[in-house]
């Protein structure tokens, strides 16, 4: 059985980046760069001010002058006229390019006018303190300039980087393609979520979940409906689920009688990378991988279907798969590892590494993680308050109040 860290170097080793397409910046979130974004502006495109005042040279203020002759009035998106000279200086609005000969605004609070005062002739200008030249002014290009890099490929793209993007005229760019996603829960003793089980039955809880996850990374996830244990039903909804670039199935990967979907997975053409993991839960977790023609696959996960078992493993590699497909770089496209420490001590189950159901417990030191009561791999209910997984690499072992740990934020 192989380990947690080989299983994560198996899928970022078979894993590739989707081909690319080109998007409007307005469906960017979440997207990842194919190519490097350079600048095709100056920002800001001119000396600008950065305060609603008088442009003036700051020779003048030095020499004592206080008096000015007011030339014109210089909006934001509008052009100056007028060199401003020795005595002179031009009303000038944030936003609005210096004009030539000034290099230093002096602020409207500083002067004998008010916001509202319409422009006058003169103006008087009392200016204390530092003042030289370059105050209240940005220079061309002081942010960056025409042609500068401003993100790398494999960037990626939140909602904070949008006015960056916008900014440089990125409307459309060229993003890494993103994987169709679809869902196959199976089990005989499985009933849609609306329906009141019979005596041997329980709802599909797997597979509104993890559709749910999945569409944390895309936006539409193909539900292929629930699989019976019949060899029939599963080759032919595994056959449309190969149509895909990933397909999630959860339940009848273990040693059950009824467990055929590594079998049938294999008659389909999938190619076994690996089956059962030394992890706790989630140990008889499969991913492969099917060749669909013409350099399309479609990477395969049989999750096992106990609920958190699937949670586990959809967190931790299914997320990876489609981070890598996505674009992102190896050592980001795993799930994020937070350095944390228990507030209570803890014992684990079982002989192998475990990832428990966990959460933050005190907001004034957010490495304070706490392991919530947890009845195992069916126990959904701890979840509720859970925010991630904590995870105890030592097999059956106390851990005491106060240890390091690593915490894995949902
Ligand atoms: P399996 O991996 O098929 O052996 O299933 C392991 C356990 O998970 C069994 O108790 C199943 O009833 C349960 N289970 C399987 N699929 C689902 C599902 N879609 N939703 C909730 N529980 C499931
Ligand atoms: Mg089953």
């Amino acid at each position: 059985m192989i380990t947690v860290e080989e299983a994560f170097r198996a899928v970022e080793s078979t894993v590739t980046s989707l081909p690319q397409e080109t998007i409007g910046l307005d469906e960017a979130v979440g997207r990842t760069l194919a190519g490097e974004v350079r600048s095709d502006v100056d920002s800001p495109p001119h000396d600008k001010s950065v305060m609603d005042g008088f442009a003036v040279r700051a020779a003048d203020i030095a020499a004592g002058i206080t008096e000015f002759r007011v030339l014109e009035t210089i909006i934001a998106g509008g052009l100056p006229t007028s060199e401003v000279t020795e005595g002179t200086t031009s009303r000038i609005m944030t936003g609005a390019p210096l004009p030539e000969g000034a290099d230093a605004v002096v602020m409207i609070e500083m002067s004998n006018l008010e916001y509202s005062d319409p422009t006058p002739e003169t103006v008087i200008l009392n200016v204390d303190g530092n003042f030289t030249a370059g105050k209240h002014q940005m220079q061309r290009a002081g942010n960056f300039a025409s042609g500068d890099l401003i993100f790398e490929a494999n960037h990626r793209i939140r909602p904070v980087d949008i006015g960056l993007l916008a900014e440089v005229g990125a409307s459309e760019i060229m993003v890494v393609a993103q994987p169709s996603i679809a869902v196959l829960p199976t089990g005989d003793e499985l009933v849609d979520c609306s329906r009141t089980p019979a005596a041997s039955q329980i709802r599909n809880s797997n597979g509104p979940m993890l559709r749910a996850i999945a569409n944390q990374w895309v936006p539409e996830v193909k539900d292929l409906g629930i699989a019976t244990d019949q060899r029939q039903d599963l080759e032919a909804k595994i056959r449309s689920g190969l149509k895909h670039d990933v397909l999630i199935l959860s339940g009848g990967v273990s040693a059950g009688t009824m467990d055929l979907v590594p079998e049938v997975l294999a008659s389909q053409g999938v190619k076994t990378i690996f089956h059962k993991v030394k992890v706790k839960p989630g140990k008889p977790i499969f991913f492969g991988v099917a060749d669909r023609g013409e350099g399309q696959r479609c990477y395969v996960f049989g999750l096992p279907g106990n609920p958190v078992s699937s949670l586990v493993g959809m967190h931790l590699f299914v997320s990876t798969a489609v981070r890598k497909m996505t674009g992102v770089l190896q050592d980001a496209a795993r799930p994020v590892r937070l350095g944390a420490i228990l507030s209570a001590a803890h014992q684990t189950r079982g002989n192998r590494p475990t990832y428990w159901p966990g959460r933050r417990c005190n907001h004034a030191d957010p490495r304070l993680v706490e392991a919530l009561p947890w009845n195992g791999s069916s126990d959904l209910l701890s979840l509720r308050q859970a925010e991630g997984l904590i995870y105890f690499p030592v097999r059956e072992s106390a851990y005491e109040s106060g240890a390091e740990v690593e915490f894995l934020p949902f």
